[in-house]
């Protein structure tokens, strides 16, 4: 009989094949008196529940070796949430924006960039990949509402299917896989001018009726 792998391990074995080194991190727990932070590492002071990596591990030791893989999720982390590292093959920018997604992608073409893979957090929280950048500046901008930041190299990225405190999914809105990465720093200069969401809204949808406006009606030119 085939041995049939478990979800998370054959994820972690697809996301490695397509380059992402990858580390099992604590998973959130209902909080009990073992437990009170929420978090599978059983501290009760936790500062990152549930996007921390587990037990002894450190970023440094992200892979993309099967045997390593197979070793923690085919093993004793089968449950543990999945994740990569910021800038160990990925630039990851994180946005705060209320506006949805489809907007926000519209925004970005507009501003010839082609956005890449893309993670929801949920809540208005989105994080997208980027190519690695050497570009020394400042990688904070807050906006009208939320911010856009570039989250510092070694920073713990959280992958489909983990879970965060709290109980929120993770999910992939695009990619990861077979979807060309955009230079960070043209995403970054494009998402920090993002407009308000009413802003943006009308912008979008004022670009889409343009559209339709030039449009023979019945087809014909
Ligand atoms: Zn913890």
């Amino acid at each position: 009989m085939s041995k049939v792998l478990s979800p998370r391990l054959a994820r972690a074995f697809d996301l490695a094949e397509a380059g992402l080194p990858l580390l099992p991190v604590h998973s959130p727990v209902p909080p009990d008196r073992w437990h009170l932070s929420g978090c599978s590492c059983a501290r009760p002071d936790c500062p990152t529940p549930a996007a921390h990596p587990l037990r002894r591990l450190t970023v440094d030791q992200a892979t993309t070796s099967t045997r390593r893989l197979l070793r923690w999720w085919g093993g004793s982390a089968s449950t543990a949430n999945l994740a990569t590292v910021a800038g160990a093959a990925v630039e990851v920018i994180e946005l705060r924006h209320p506006s949805p997604h489809d907007e926000v992608a519209a925004w970005l073409r507009a501003n010839q960039v082609e956005p890449g893979p893309v993670l929801d957090l949920g809540g208005g929280c989105i994080q997208f990949f980027a190519s690695l950048t050497n570009v020394p500046v400042g990688w904070y901008h807050p906006l009208p509402p939320g911010w856009v930041t570039k989250l510092e190299h070694g920073s713990v990225v959280l992958l489909p299917p983990s879970r965060q405190a709290g109980g929120l999914s993770v999910e992939w809105l695009t990619g990861p896989i077979g979807i060309k990465l955009p230079d960070c720093w043209r995403l970054f200069q494009a998402l920090r001018r993002l407009p308000t969401r009413a802003a943006l809204a009308a912008y979008h949808h004022g670009d889409r009726d343009a559209t339709e406006r030039s449009r023979p009606v019945d087809g014909s030119a």
